[in-house]
């Protein structure tokens, strides 16, 4: 029988807010945020620390708002390439106590420390070794979910480590019934609000009545939903709410994702209606999402900026709006862009647009959810769109508007670097 496994989940707290006060120690005690864009109340909190959190500000929420909950809040500019160095400073040393570290985003790493423990004593004795080393080099508050499995750890720090004094927590498969059975199905891994809303439908309102449904009758529920194609994904929630995780942490896994991917096209000549604008909207969301699909990132943040030819009468808006979930999916990016050129746009002449994305997340863990099969289609549906432009090129394959005057696809498919072939 293979010794049973010992895996953590170490999440660093405020992660840019912290790695702000290490290096500005004159903020230790003060509210600060790191923000979007500091010089706009529009612009988007990205990072919170704990005292701020205090006063009510929230990760997400608009600067304007958390200023009228925090008067005197510090307020930071991102520096994602200090953020990415100080988490790569931090995955250096996890593999000083471990060879299998596995970093799942920016602020948060997997850890197998089955074979240290010999070394270093019980897990959570280890866990405390190197919380104390991480805060003594780098400044930052770790928490450690522990338990058997990646799932578990994860849960384990998501619902319990992060709440508690010490940030240490340790779930056991034998506690499940008193611990992670007994929450909300909204707090389960890779359950979102409208998943939430489904299995409440369905009369599963705890984690415990998702391990507890045989799964064959787990499968025939969500058929009913959502047709045969949701067995995978009905095997995957129990699995979730069972505890079940087989995966290994592997180490070298992690990419980390751009700050932004955005694209600005000039145009050529003045667009002035909102339908012209509209198609260009269009084809540079699809260039976004495109490179993001590519890459496995989906951003939870668009931006739109729009500028008018007169360059001494400069006129125009840039934009930000943070989307329901993070996507890539050019239609739900789309409609996000549309509403921002609708509430912004001035009516003037503009003869620059530019779409980015940010705020991203890895891609792979929202396959697992794709529950919604409309979701689900297209995403299939735009791979393939994807893989037929990569082989034939940008023209093979365009959304009919943009062979309409307005469309810029045609024309710039016969560039390379603006210029023509
Ligand atoms: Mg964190």
């Amino acid at each position: 029988m293979p010794r049973q496994r010992v895996v953590m989940l170490a999440d660093c707290q405020s992660f840019y807010a912290s790695v702000e006060k290490a290096e500005h120690p004159q903020y230790k005690d003060l509210p600060l945020v790191v923000a979007g864009d500091p010089e706009r109340r529009s612009g988007i909190i990205l990072a919170a620390c704990p005292i701020a959190k205090k006063f009510g500000v929230t990760t997400a929420e608009r600067l304007g708002d958390s200023l009228s909950k925090c008067p005197d809040l510090v307020i930071v500019k991102p520096r994602m390439k200090l953020y990415i160095d100080t988490s790569m400073r931090i995955t250096q040393i996890y593999e000083s106590f471990t060879d299998l570290v596995e970093p799942y985003s920016i602020d948060e790493q997997f850890l197998d420390v089955t074979g240290s423990l010999h070394l270093y004593g019980p897990p959570e004795k280890l866990a405390e070794l190197i919380q104390a080393r991480i805060q003594a080099e780098t400044g930052i508050n770790t928490r450690f979910g522990i338990a058997e499995n990646k799932i578990l750890a994860k849960t384990a720090c998501d619902n319990y480590a992060k709440k508690n004094e010490s940030g240490l927590y340790t779930l056991t498969k034998d506690s499940l019934e008193e611990t992670l059975w007994t929450l909300p199905v909204g707090k389960m891994f890779m359950v979102g609000n409208r998943m939430t809303a489904h299995f409440n439908a369905m009369g599963l309102t705890t984690i415990g009545h998702i391990a507890r449904t045989p799964l064959d009758k787990l499968k025939a529920m969500m058929r009913r939903k959502f047709g045969k194609n949701s067995d995978i994904n009905a095997e995957l929630y129990w699995r979730i709410a069972s505890g079940i995780d087989d995966s290994p942490v592997t180490p070298g896994t992690h990419q980390v994702a751009p700050t932004t991917v955005g694209h600005m096209m000039t145009l050529p000549r003045d667009y002035g209606t909102l339908a012209d604008i509209k198609v260009v909207l269009l084809e540079l969301v699809e260039l976004v999402c495109q490179r993001c699909r590519s890459k496995g990132y989906m951003g939870h943040v668009v931006s739109v900026g729009c500028m008018g030819a007169d360059y001494d009468r400069p006129s125009g808006f840039n934009r930000q709006m943070k989307m329901e979930d993070p996507t890539n999916i050019t239609n739900q990016v789309y409609r996000a862009a549309v509403t921002l050129l609708q509430r912004h746009w001035d009516g003037l002449p503009v003869r620059k647009v530019g779409v980015s994305l940010s705020q991203f997340s890895s891609d792979d863990g929202y396959q697992l959810s794709l529950f919604d099969l409309h979701r689900e289609k297209s995403i299939a549906l735009e791979r393939t769109t994807d893989a037929i432009k990569q082989k034939y090129g940008d023209a093979s394959i365009m959304r009919a508007v943009s062979i309409t005057p307005s469309g810029q696809a045609q024309d710039r498919s016969a560039k390379i670097g603006g210029h023509y072939k």
